[in-house]
């Protein structure tokens, strides 16, 4: 089975990934290495590579290889970064963060999905600085700010500013912004005590939920 994985991530990062312009070397190899079949229940495994999100349980989905890949190439990440991610779902793009940073710190509102994410992170012995913490992020986590870099992988109605104030300068963040049915990948960077904002891609998210999400 090992070979029959290996190459189906092979072709996830070639096609899905390189193919359409992820271009973050570092990126691409965190995502060759990391087994995202561990991170999926097992009905669903079989769909593990699949280009498109997956059900992980109690109504949400671990994002599509694309969308986890252009949002790690978005934060830029060279390897000393503390970052922050909302919504750990299954813990896979921890991982991948993981791989890209000093420390993941990444919070999860549904504590079984909390459990099972931490659960694979630490089976895997891949990911030894990311930690998943039960809790709802939607306003940061300000026990541990400020971050280096902020990854929010649940849809929001806006940017909630108290996460900016838990970015560093320089530091950057990554948020899908806009209505339940389809939002903006934005990009935020603060630099100089300066914020600059662009939208990276059309997206669609699972509602983050809470005080700076949909409630
Ligand atoms: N990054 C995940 C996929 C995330 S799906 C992965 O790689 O598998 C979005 C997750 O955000 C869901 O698990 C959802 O429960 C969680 N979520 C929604 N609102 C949240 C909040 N306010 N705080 C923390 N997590 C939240």
């Amino acid at each position: 089975m090992f070979s029959h994985w290996a190459e189906q991530r092979r072709r996830m990062v070639e096609r899905q990934l390189r193919g359409r312009g992820i271009r973050d070397e570092r990126v691409l190899q965190a995502m060759a290495r990391i087994p995202r079949e561990e991170f999926i229940p097992a009905a669903e495994r079989a769909s593990a590579y699949e280009d498109r999100p997956i059900p992980i349980g109690f109504g949400q989905t671990i994002s599509q290889p694309y969308m986890t890949a252009l949002m790690a190439q978005e934060l830029e990440l060279s390897g000393g970064e503390d970052v922050l991610e909302i919504g750990a779902g299954s813990g896979y793009a921890a991982a991948v963060l993981s791989q890209l940073a000093a420390r993941v710190i990444a919070v999860e509102i549904v504590p079984g999905l909390a459990e099972s994410a931490g659960e694979n992170l630490s089976r895997l012995g891949c990911c030894e600085n990311a930690v998943v913490i039960t809790g709802d992020a939607s306003l940061g986590y300000s026990e541990l700010a400020p971050y280096d870099a902020i990854s929010v992988a649940a849809g929001a109605p806006e940017l909630p500013p108290q996460l900016l104030d838990q970015l560093k300068d320089p530091g950057r963040l990554v948020i899908p912004v806009g209505p339940l049915s389809d939002q903006e990948l934005l990009v935020v960077a603060k630099r100089d005590g300066a914020i600059v904002s662009r939208t990276a891609a059309l997206c669609r998210f699972v509602p983050l939920r809470g005080g700076g999400g949909w409630g």
